[in-house]
């Protein structure tokens, strides 16, 4: 006996079931098309091509679930745009949508492709890095406020440097925090870089000693390819 058609078999070009010309098999495919770029849209926040708050809201408690049962650790880096309210007022709020894409584009090119990079709305984002500790999400915070602030964005003549202040913090499986408890712990450390001045990152403290400032000659390299001018 033939086995029942699968629904992949529904998106092929030819119907499993006869051989006779189909008229709802284009449609078919079609709306399967759609549906996934809308399952994409969901996810994505327009501006910057990161995930957006429902995605991190969904995963968040997802991830800590698996920390919790695998005992691996969780970071979460918050970074939130320095002064951004007087970028818009000094050079237009269109800028500043540039100016966040721009930071959007140095955070997926700086973070692995493991963690998830999320505009959790306005000019702050978070970043969600799986089975990683607070040692290894300390260097990858400072590397990050290190791109931003070393890599201007270019437009007409000017050359605009902008600065992120980052908090970090880690959950292991034995925490009692909830997702929103864990939130608010790295939100505390992103107010505590704030009031430090600023362009910094600030967590539970380690050796400092240990934590790698530098950027590596590859993210320099994809940095170059990656940024224009608005003349382009
Ligand atoms: P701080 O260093 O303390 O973070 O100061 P700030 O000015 O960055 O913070 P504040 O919360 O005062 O202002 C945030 C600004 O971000 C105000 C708002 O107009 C701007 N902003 C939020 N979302 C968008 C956006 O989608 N596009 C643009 N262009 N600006 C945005
Ligand atoms: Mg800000
Ligand atoms: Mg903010």
């Amino acid at each position: 006996m033939d086995s029942p058609a699968s629904p992949s078999d529904f998106a092929s070009q030819s119907c499993p079931l006869s051989d006779i010309p189909c008229q709802f098999q284009q449609e078919l495919q079609t709306l399967r098309q759609e549906v996934d770029l809308l399952k994409e849209q969901v996810r994505t926040d327009a501006l910057t091509g990161l995930y957006n708050f429902r995605f991190f809201s969904d995963a968040l408690p997802l991830e800590m679930e698996r920390a919790r049962r695998s005992f691996q650790p969780l970071s979460l880096i918050v970074l939130d745009i320095d002064h951004f309210k007087g970028f818009n007022d000094r050079w237009g709020h269109e800028l500043g949508n540039r100016a966040l894409t721009h930071i959007a584009k140095l955070v997926a090119l700086t973070i692995r492709k493991l963690d998830f990079a999320c505009r959790f709305g306005g000019e702050e984002f978070v970043i969600l890095l799986p089975n990683t500790d607070l040692r290894q999400a300390m260097n990858v915070a400072e590397r990050l406020r290190e791109i931003v602030a070393t890599t201007a964005l270019v437009h007409e003549e000017n050359s605009i440097t902008i600065t992120a202040s980052l908090g970090v913090d880690e959950f292991r499986g034995n925490h009692s925090d909830s997702p929103e408890g864990f939130v608010e712990r790295v939100d505390a450390w992103l107010y505590r870089a704030k009031h430090a001045g600023r362009n910094c990152v600030q967590g539970p403290s380690i050796e400092v000693a240990e934590v790698t400032t530098t950027v590596t000659p590859e993210e320099k390299d994809a940095l170059f390819g990656a940024f224009g001018t608005d003349d382009e």
